[in-house]
């Protein structure tokens, strides 16, 4: 890998700070914000070529660490589309309030401010709209598929439920066929 390149593929981040990148980039795009991933993963040696930078060789610092979350998979770093880092305040301010809502913790709010980076701090997950809610309504779905399964066992169309149960768990439909199961059960049993 060439260290003086600059890496900006998504895809070279860890999977929670990909989840996060996604959600931060549908965000900035529902907002009509103009960015541009522009580095992501950053090897060790391109950590310690950057911080040589101004410092053992020549060119304007650009970095003042050696301890990168770039170099963890866990940071990325974005401008404005056209305009580059020559973007006005306004966008800066905007981008670090949707990277906050995302979970990240954003370069911007920063006493020595980095206003294009982002970073998934240790042990943080991404905050993505709508996954609690996805959650919620899959428990509720398990809790259908449970009675269904119950309503069988207690009048004896199944035994052993266990297994039945476990499904719920692991294979995300199943709720739905003990749901029709049941009901096909409850709307014949007054045929017999
Ligand atoms: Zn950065």
């Amino acid at each position: 890998m060439d260290i003086t390149k600059v890496c900006d593929d998504i895809t070279e981040l860890d999977q929670d700070t990909q989840a996060a990148v996604a959600e931060f980039m549908r965000i900035c795009k529902e907002k009509g914000l103009p960015i541009r991933i522009f580095e992501t993963y950053r090897p060790q040696a391109r950590q310690d070529y950057l911080y040589a930078q101004g410092r053992t060789r020549p060119g304007n610092k650009v970095t003042w660490t050696l301890n990168s979350f770039h170099t963890t998979r866990r940071a990325f770093d974005v401008i404005h589309k056209d305009l580059l880092w020559n973007a006005p305040e306004s966008f800066w301010n905007a981008i670090a309030e949707v990277g906050k809502s995302v979970g990240l913790n954003s370069g911007y709010y920063w006493n020595k401010q980095d206003k294009p980076h982002f970073q998934l701090d240790k042990g943080k997950k991404p905050i993505i709209k709508g996954a609690d809610e996805m959650a919620k309504a899959t428990e509720k779905e398990k809790g259908y598929g449970k009675m269904a399964i119950e309503n069988l066992v207690k009048n004896k169309i199944i035994n052993s439920p266990e297994s039945h149960l476990a499904d719920l768990d692991g294979y995300m439909p199943s709720w739905k066929v003990w749901v029709i199961l049941n009901n096909i059960y409850e709307a014949l049993k007054g045929d017999k």
